[in-house]
This record gives C-alpha cells, sequence and structure tokens, in this order.
C-alpha cells in the first residue's frame, strides 16, 4: 500500500525527514490540503496566499521531476486525510511537526495513522529545555542551552527519485484556488521575490557572500544586509538546518545563526502558550486603557503617520509584503506606543500583508516590542523613531518608499517638519515625541 506525505509548512525536497521516511517505506502521495476553518482568525492571509500559490507550482513541478505529483485537496484537514487514506489504501501519514495550535490538534486527532518527524527546528522544541524541564520565556538563556546541541545536524540530500502510486487520487486544480489577487491586483511590488526551494536556496547561497557584514548591516535598513530568507523558511522552502549551513560555519555566521534559532525559541513560546497571538503574555496589561483610533490605526497601515521611517516601512510592507527587521520593530513600536493602539491590531495588519507572515514569529515579536509578554522586555521601553532613523541611516531607504521626500537632503530626511522643510504633499506628525511618550508611560502606570 502507498502512503501519504502530509505537506505543510515543509514544501522541500532537501533536509524533508518525512519524504525520506516515506519514500523509504513504499510509494508516496504527497499531499497538500487547504484548511482555512482550522486555524480560524489565523487562516492564511493575503501576502501569504499569493506567496503559497507561487509556492505550490513550484514544488508540484519540482516533485514531477521525480517522477511524482503534489495532490491538492480543500477543506477539512483531518477529514481530507482520513478520505484520503480511504481511497488509497494507505494506512500510514507521514508528516513534519508543527506547533501552530490547530496543527497540533489535527496531529492529535489522526492518532496512530500519523508518523511525525522533526525538520523544522534546529533542535526538537520539547528537547530544548530548563533545568527544571520547562520552556524558555526568555530568549538569551534558550540560546545557551540550545548552543550546546549545535551545530545541527547535516541537512538529508533530496530522494533521486520517489517511488510512485499505481494510480493517484483526484486532486483540485491550484488556479481554481484563486490564491491570487485579481480586483485589485495588489502584488505588482512582489516581483523581487521567487517563491520555491530553487529560490530560497539561491538566496542562502548569495547570503553567504555577505555574512561577513551581517552582523552590522542587518540593522541598516538602507543596505540589502539581511538573508531574506524568511518566506521561504516560513512555508519551509528551505530547513533551518540548512539555512545554517549553508550561510557558512564560523564566527561570521554567528549573529546569523542566533537568529535563525528565534525561530526555534518562538515555536516554544507558542508551545507552551497557544493563546500568545491574542492574549497578553502577562495578564496585568488586561488592564491596559488602549485607545480606540480607526483614523490613527488607517494613517499608521497607509504610511501616513508624519513620522518618515514609520511611513517607509509600511509602505514598504504594503507595497513588497516584507518590512526591514528593524523598522519593523520602530513601526511596531510606534503603533503601541506612540498611538497606544493595541498590539493585537498591528498583529493581524502584519499577518495579512507579509508573505513571511508566521504564527509564533508574529505574535513572539509584537508581545516583545509591546513589553506585555512572557520575556523581559518592559512596557516602558519606548523607541524614538526619529532618533532610531538617523542612527542607522535611513535616508536611503526612506527615499525610495516616500517619494514626496525624496528630494530633501540627509540632515532634513529624518524630521521634515522641525527642519522646516515638510513638502504640502506629505503628513504633518500625527502626534508629538514627547506627547506620546509621556502618554504612554501613564497607561502603563495605571495598568499596575
Ligand atoms: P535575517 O536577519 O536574515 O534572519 C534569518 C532568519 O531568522 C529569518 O528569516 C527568520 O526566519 C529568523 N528570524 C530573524 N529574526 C527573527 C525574530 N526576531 N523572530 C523570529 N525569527 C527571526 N518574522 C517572521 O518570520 N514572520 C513574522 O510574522 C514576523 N513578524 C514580526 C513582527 C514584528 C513586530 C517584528 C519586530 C519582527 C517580526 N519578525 C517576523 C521577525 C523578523 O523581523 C523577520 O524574521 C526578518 O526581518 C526576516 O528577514 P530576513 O529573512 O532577512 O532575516
Amino acid at each position: 500500500d502507498p502512503v501519504i506525505l502530509w505537506l505543510r509548512q515543509d514544501l522541500r525536497l532537501h533536509d524533508q525527514p518525512a519524504l525520506v521516511a516515506a519514500a523509504h517505506e513504499a510509494a508516496v502521495i504527497p499531499v497538500y490540503i487547504l484548511d482555512d476553518d482550522a486555524p480560524g482568525d489565523w487562516a492564511i492571509g493575503g501576502a501569504q496566499r499569493w506567496w503559497l500559490h507561487h509556492a505550490l507550482d513550484a514544488f508540484g513541478k519540482a516533485l514531477k521531476d521525480k517522477g511524482s505529483r503534489l495532490i491538492l485537496r480543500r477543506g477539512d484537514a483531518v477529514k481530507e486525510l482520513h478520505k484520503l487514506c480511504e481511497d488509497t489504501g494507505a494506512s500510514q501519514i507521514h508528516a513534519i511537526r508543527h506547533y501552530e495550535p490547530w496543527w497540533r490538534k489535527a496531529e492529535k486527532a489522526l492518532g496512530d495513522r500519523l508518523c511525525l518527524h522533526d525538520g523544522n527546528h534546529l533542535a526538537p522544541i520539547e528537547e530544548v529545555t530548563t533545568g527544571s524541564g520547562g520552556l524558555f520565556k526568555v530568549y538569551s538563556s534558550f540560546w545557551k542551552a540550545l548552543a550546546t546541541r549545535m551545530p545541527p545536524e547535516d541537512p538529508l540530500p533530496a530522494p533521486r527519485s520517489i517511488p510512485a502510486p499505481s494510480k493517484w487520487p483526484k486532486s483540485d486544480s491550484l488556479a481554481d484556488w484563486k490564491l491570487l489577487p485579481t480586483k485589485p491586483d495588489w502584488s505588482g511590488g512582489f516581483d523581487s521575490w521567487t517563491p520555491g526551494e530553487a529560490a530560497a536556496r539561491e538566496a542562502a547561497k548569495d547570503f553567504a557572500d555577505r555574512v561577513n557584514a551581517y552582523d552590522i548591516d542587518r540593522n541598516m535598513p538602507s543596505i540589502d544586509g539581511s538573508s531574506r530568507l524568511s518566506p521561504h523558511l516560513h512555508m519551509g522552502e528551505i530547513s533551518p538546518r540548512d539555512a545554517w549551513h549553508l550561510a557558512g560555519g564560523g564566527k561570521a555566521a554567528l549573529t546569523f545563526h542566533k537568529e535563525l534559532a528565534w525561530r526555534d525559541f518562538t515555536s516554544g513560546v507558542i508551545l507552551d502558550r497557544p493563546d500568545y497571538a491574542d492574549a497578553n503574555g502577562r495578564p496585568k496589561f488586561d488592564q491596559l486603557k488602549w485607545r480606540r483610533s480607526p483614523e490613527d490605526l488607517k494613517a499608521w497601515q497607509q504610511g501616513r503617520t508624519g513620522y518618515p521611517i514609520v511611513d517607509a516601512g509600511m509602505r514598504q510592507l504594503w507595497t513588497s509584503g516584507w518590512m526591514h527587521n528593524r523598522v519593523r520593530m520602530i513601526t511596531a513600536s510606534f503603533l503601541i506606543k506612540h498611538l497606544l493602539i493595541d498590539w493585537r491590531e498591528g498583529e493581524r495588519w502584519f499577518w495579512d500583508c507579509l508573505v513571511d507572515a508566521d504564527f509564533g514569529n508574529n505574535a513572539v515579536n509584537w508581545q516583545w516590542v509591546a513589553g506585555t509578554g512572557v520575556d523581559s522586555n518592559m512596557w516602558g521601553r519606548i523607541m524614538a523613531p526619529l532618533v532610531q532613523s538617523e542612527k542607522f541611516d535611513a535616508a536611503g531607504y526612506i527615499r525610495e518608499w516616500v517619494p514626496e521626500l525624496a528630494k530633501l537632503p540627509d540632515a532634513a530626511i529624518h524630521d521634515p517638519e522641525t527642519a522646516g522643510c515638510r513638502p504640502a504633499a506629505y503628513p504633518k506628525p500625527i502626534i508629538g515625541h514627547r506627547e506620546a511618550r509621556q502618554r504612554a508611560l501613564e497607561a502603563g502606570r495605571a495598568a499596575r
């Protein structure tokens, strides 16, 4: 009898332990199921649907080259898998383990039929624990524990061919899923991305040439200093072990390896706290009086706050489906502290706009910036956007994403209002920095 290979965020042939195990056993039926109900509010967002379409297309072709196919189904993943087992005579399902709460529920519901493999992390999440056996709440201690097990094992090679069943089950057509936007088609600015495993490996190799400068350059929004592997890693088009090794070993890659480890850390947090995307890590923040201002939220989403670095970031996000990490921190802090708008509003916007939208990474980072989380950050840590903009030399970045300001000199572009040269087409600052800071600190005190 054939076996099912259940694919989720692991669309790759290299370092795919579930595929290797399945192919070792019998003929393999690879299947991807689009389940928009199980995740509830966390169904895949708009930008990522664009990515998913191209990723599935690329992966289907890669499987074909190996003598296999990708079967597409839509609906309740557990039901579809049971149905597939009945229709094909398969009794085993192989899959890589994932930590999103809806996937854990589905994995449980599949029972003995399901054979789970580790492969989406540098080390199995349950095995990296504190002295008393719990999961870590603070990244720095997590890293210390993980580092004792690093480097990760060598990645598995891609199989030369994949045994095919004598009869294939029916598959949906990808086009029928309508994952791509039509009216309006907002994806024009996504053309800098190439989804799929081949492009992911290319990007990792290309990054290896820049890894020496990563430690400093990754913080500079005007420089292409980071790997831009996040959407590939989210969709599992490259494994973290492969990303680790392809970036090169030694000291030069240490900072990069530590960033990769953040993915593992956030999976531990959501394993421990499956409600983390919806609830404050520390309950005292349930008392916080957030402002409800649809206009201010919209100004933030559309990049019209009058703070150039914030507006540049929000426009980069909308246009390209991605935002530089330093600017993610600045824009998130601005929404939460300067506008005093609930971090969950920002988290949702990012979820819909990011091609790398990831349940654990998004929630943990939003709560980290807010200071509402289980980790050590504090509410009173308020980023000063204008200072950050200058410090990290964002002039070029602002010119690229806020064309109204493109003609301003470096000295004026971070804060055109104070410099007295704000063009009429560009909005006034939505709120003063001092005033906003004061208001945020007071709200934090009142919540105690
Ligand atoms: P690199 O600097 O090259 O890092 C390599 C990889 O390490 C990344 O691809 C990513 O997988 C991982 N990584 C790096 N930093 C972090 C981090 N802080 N937390 C978790 N993983 C990290 N990242 C997501 O993948 N999905 C999200 O939904 C997401 N939402 C975020 C929301 C906010 C408010 C903030 C501040 C950060 C968020 N991040 C998220 C983390 C980070 O900004 C991105 O992973 C990074 O910018 C991706 O670019 P890169 O691949 O070039 O990163």
